[in-house]
């Protein structure tokens, strides 16, 4: 979730970090879970990993699929499967490809973990350990996707 969040907005990554949640409440949130719950009924779901990332479902071991309702934010996805592929290489289990799976929207993307993007995600989980850490929250995006954001209101209002 906090490589996911490093993408999409550090703000939300930080409070995320730092126990300042507010998913549960989020309409948009909802719709993921509700989304989840009802796609895909006969494929095994939900594979934890090291308690801590929860994939959506594998296919034979070699296909990682991740489900989204939207690809409104696909750059955020795309790395959030190539660091599960990466997580999963680490324990010599070799995922071919990830795919990002958009049942509403009757799309699919497919994702692969390149030589370079392992040493990226490197510097990234680096990046992740300075921003958590740091006192003070970083500030508002303003972006666009912060209509629809759960922390609206905690960052706007
Ligand atoms: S509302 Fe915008 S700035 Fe605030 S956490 Fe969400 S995405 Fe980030």
């Amino acid at each position: 979730m906090m490589f996911y969040y490093y993408f999409v907005c550090q703000r939300k990554l930080w409070c995320f970090y730092n126990n300042i949640s507010l998913e549960k409440e989020n309409e948009n949130v909802l719709l993921g879970k509700i989304l989840d719950e009802t796609s895909y009924g006969r494929i095994s779901k939900h594979i934890m990993l090291d308690e801590t990332i929860n994939i959506d479902f594998l296919s034979n071991w070699k296909v990682l699929h991740e489900i989204k309702k939207s690809r409104s934010i696909e750059l955020a996805s795309e790395w959030q499967v190539k660091y599960y592929m990466y997580l999963l290489r680490q324990k010599d289990i070799n995922i071919e490809k990830g795919v990002l799976d958009y049942p509403l929207l009757k799309k699919r993307k497919e994702v692969f973990l390149l030589e370079e993007d392992t040493v990226k995600i490197s510097e990234i989980i680096q990046d992740i350990e300075r921003i958590v850490m740091t006192e003070k929250m970083p500030n508002p995006i303003d972006s666009r996707i912060c209509k629809k954001c759960a922390y609206f209101e905690y960052c706007y209002i």
